[in-house]
């Protein structure tokens, strides 16, 4: 580091991604990253922007929210488009949260929320999950703070009912309750359902997983008008032209190409499925996932031991650190193809 940087910055850690590694073709099961491209019409759509990259994008992404809104039967004026969900993620914390009010969410979610918590030095509390990974709503009632949760959750991809969304909401009348539902479109119900309800519940969703743009960087929120206001204020203060002509034009694409992705999602549940009952068939345990990985272990290898040998056999799948999980892998869901070699090489590596 510099000798300028500043000392609050260089004490603090930062959002570990998965790794990208160049040294050789892996298969790759580590990012969550959709194993199909984007739909044939993405590319003429994009092209067409392409020749307008000379002039500044629309700040406020007004095709692209009109589409969605659409799309999500709620209100132009009731969607933010961001750079990624994690730029969404981000708003939250700079318009919410603040010294006092800070956030409440899982221990073994996604990591991202700790590291704005840190960042932005808004507090947080980790509420622990049971020990079988799941989520029981009783834990969140009557919160002093906000709440996020991620729905499916991450790292566990286990998911919550739509009436226990509700019921913590419900609880929480004065405190925001945000769901990140980056992976809902793999089994879980959104809380979208629950806006005309409930004010205080405001929805982030992301085009990285189920619509196959982790590369394009697109991500939106869906709530109340006075929330997107709020997260305006942020973006407008921030960097107004947060997301490009090329993504928003593929952002359209995908809406209009919404047949391609159900059935994308519709193999990938069905390839998730066929891959727990092999990795079960091996012994291994699996959860109970609603997203697009799964989160596996095995009680005669360490977590960290069994991912090394698979990156060795040119398989990159997900461990984490924390105590928790360290037992365990998350394996993105691949192609059969994929998945079929992924069951085979941990098969070998068990024998
Ligand atoms: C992948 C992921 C994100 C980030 O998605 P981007 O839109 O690519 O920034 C946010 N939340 C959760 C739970 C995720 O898994």
């Amino acid at each position: 580091m510099s000798r300028f940087l500043s000392s609050r910055l260089s004490r603090l850690g930062t959002y570990v991604p998965g790794e990208q590694p160049q040294d050789r073709q892996y298969i790759k099961l580590n990012t969550n990253e959709s194993p199909y491209p984007p739909a044939p019409l993405t590319e003429e759509k994009v092209r067409e922007a392409l020749w307008q990259l000379h002039l500044y994008p629309d700040p406020d992404c007004r095709a692209l929210t009109k589409a969605l809104a659409e799309y999500n039967a709620v209100l132009p004026e009731q969607i933010l488009c961001a750079n990624g969900s994690d730029d969404i993620l981000s708003y939250i914390f700079l318009a919410f949260g603040d010294a006092k009010r800070g956030f409440s969410f899982p221990d073994i979610t996604y990591g991202f929320y700790q590291v704005y918590g840190d960042f932005y030095s808004v507090p947080y509390r980790k509420i622990p999950l049971r020990e079988d990974f799941s989520l029981a709503p009783e834990d969140y009632f009557a919160l002093d703070s906000g709440i996020i949760l991620a729905n499916p959750n991450a790292q566990t991809g286990l998911a919550l009912e739509l009436k226990q969304i509700a019921a913590i909401a419900e609880k929480n009348p004065d405190q925001l309750v945000v769901v990140d539902e980056a992976y809902v479109d793999f089994g879980g119900e959104s809380a979208a359902a629950l806006l005309p309800e409930y004010d205080n519940i405001l929805v982030v969703r992301t085009f990285s997983k189920s619509r196959s743009l982790a590369g394009g960087r697109l991500g939106y929120a869906i709530a109340g008008k006075e929330l997107i206001v709020d997260l305006n204020t942020v973006k407008y203060s921030i960097n107004p032209y947060n997301v490009n002509r090329m993504t928003q034009a593929a952002g359209i694409a995908a809406l209009q190409a919404d047949g391609y992705y159900v059935d994308c999602c519709k193999r990938i549940m069905s390839t998730r499925e066929s891959t727990k009952k092999a990795l079960q068939a091996l012994g291994m345990e699996v959860t109970d996932s609603k997203a697009n990985f799964l989160l596996a272990h095995h009680a005669s290898i360490e977590g960290e031991a069994l991912y090394r040998s698979l990156k060795e056999r040119g398989i990159l799948v997900r461990h984490f650190k924390d105590q928790r999980i360290r037992d365990w892998i998350r394996i993105s869901i691949g192609t059969e193809k994929q998945m079929a070699r992924l069951v085979a090489e941990i098969g070998a590596i068990l024998e």
